[in-house]
């Protein structure tokens, strides 16, 4: 049977958001609608992360859970990095899956499902020399604030993360394609696009730099404001950084993860950056664009990591000050160099050290959240909150901001921040800037 409709389930980064958005444009493309929520699919798609232990296992049990109390399940893909790394090994762990797609390979999943339709299991985890964008149908449909892909995969090789191996080498789009789909996320109601890559800064198609892509973009009228995501420490250029003090459009917001504040830790992660390199990079950014929020990415118990190395690491925290942060408990993934290191930390130690180094951060965000009360800013809006006449929108800080307004999703309002919490702020609607 042909399904008719499609849900997509997807986990881990943004990029696996971006890529089941794609999913869905072409099921779409395909005379496929998306189920309502709380019904069932005909077809789900499980688009899985592989970076930590976890997220794996919660990818096969909700292949489990797909069971229907009658004993039949919907058609199940498996795709993102689970498919990439498992591939038909996938096939034989959970026999409900019917067929496995990787990230890059993606857009032949339409084919693949009417492969499964003449009784095959298809697995596709090739990474292909053409690009899955140029088979792509364009940008239709899109949010307020949007994400677009412009750089994928890795070549940097960490020692503890699986992405070169998922996602393969790195590559990026042209910057002609780029700009092709953002003026068709603006056409489709984007105000605000994320430019997305695993290493984003690292972006460069031969011709322009990170920098005169974002000046280029900045162009497009009705485009109101730039993101990007995930940056890497060694890829921060000068030209860059000068960018955040030449271009309105780009939001004063960096995500840089720094992984450790110990630099043999560092050494041993192999991240090609020390303490000192990365905070001379903060303190160019902050003297370029002193309201800078800064996020970064932490990884507490790296096999070897000492009490006096975590320590290091909370120092880390404070000499930044981050405005928000992601820390995660190492998890040992198979096939990279850090599984087979001595010195596996116990969890144990892990677990505590997680809970000390996320009451710092918090105690950060909330100070930073605290000295933006009292600001006039701008938000764009992005949904209905949970009470009526309550929307929620975005500061330039990328702090959610709950208020009451008559404004629309979409909308940039002129706000006052009047409360902070840890997660979020609170704000007095002014007036509308710009609808
Ligand atoms: N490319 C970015 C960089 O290098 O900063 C990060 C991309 S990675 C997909 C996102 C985050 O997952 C990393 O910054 C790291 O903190 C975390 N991560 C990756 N591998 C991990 C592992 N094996 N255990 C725990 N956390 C991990
Ligand atoms: Fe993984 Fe390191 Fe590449 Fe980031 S830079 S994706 S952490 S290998």
């Amino acid at each position: 049977m042909t399904p008719k409709t499609f849900k997509i389930k997807s986990f881990g980064c943004q990029m696996n958001v971006y890529d089941g958005e794609r999913m869905a444009e072409l099921l779409s493309e395909q005379g496929m609608s998306a189920a309502a929520d709380g019904t069932d699919a005909d077809l789900v798609v499980l688009n899985t992360c592989h970076i930590r232990e976890k997220a794996a296992e919660k990818a096969y049990s909700d292949v489990g859970r797909l069971r229907r109390e009658d004993g039949s399940k919907p058609l199940i893909a498996l795709a993102g990095c689970v498919a990439q790394a498992e591939g038909a090994e996938a096939m034989r762990r959970s026999p409900m899956i019917d067929l496995v797609v990787g990230p890059q390979a993606y857009h032949r999943l339409p084919d693949m499902v009417a492969q499964v339709g003449r009784g095959a299991r298809p697995v596709d985890i090739d990474m292909p020399a053409i690009s899955k964008f140029d088979a792509m149908p364009s940008r239709r449909r899109a949010g307020p604030s949007a994400f677009l892909t412009i750089q994928e995969g890795c070549d940097k090789f960490c020692t503890y993360c699986v992405v070169p191996y998922t996602r393969g080498a790195e590559i990026s789009r042209p910057q002609g394609d780029i700009v092709t789909e953002a003026h068709a996320l603006v056409d489709a109601g984007a105000r605000e696009i994320t430019l997305l890559g695993q290493n984003v800064n690292a972006w460069d198609d031969g011709e322009t730099n990170f920098a005169d892509l974002i000046r280029t973009l900045a162009k497009i009228d009705g485009l109101e404001r730039i993101r990007y995501t995930t940056s890497h420490p060694v890829n921060m250029s000068d030209a860059l950084i000068a960018a955040h003090g030449e271009i309105d459009k780009l939001m004063p917001y960096l995500h840089l993860p720094v992984q450790s504040g110990s630099n043999r830790v560092l050494k041993a992660m192999n991240r090609s950056h020390t303490v000192e390199s990365y905070l001379r990079t903060i303190e160019k950014m902050r003297a370029t664009r002193s309201d800078i929020a800064l996020s970064g990415d932490f990884i507490v118990g790296f096999p070897g990591e000492s009490d006096a190395e975590f320590e290091d690491t909370l120092n880390i925290v404070d000499a930044v000050g981050y405005a928000s942060a992601y820390s995660f408990k190492y998890s040992a993934r198979p096939g990279t160099p850090a599984a087979t290191m001595e010195d596996q930390i116990a969890r144990e130690i892990m677990d505590e050290r997680l809970q000390r180094l996320q009451e710092r951060i918090t105690a950060h965000s909330m100070a930073f959240n605290r000295s933006k009360v009292g600001v006039d800013t701008q938000i764009l809006i992005e949904r209905k909150g949970r009470y009526a006449g309550q929307m929620i929108g975005k500061s330039p800080w990328l702090q959610s901001v709950h208020l009451d307004t008559d404004a629309q999703a979409g909308d940039i309002i002129d706000v006052t921040l009047v409360a902070a919490g840890p997660n979020s702020m609170t704000g007095a609607a002014r007036e509308l800037v710009a609808a």
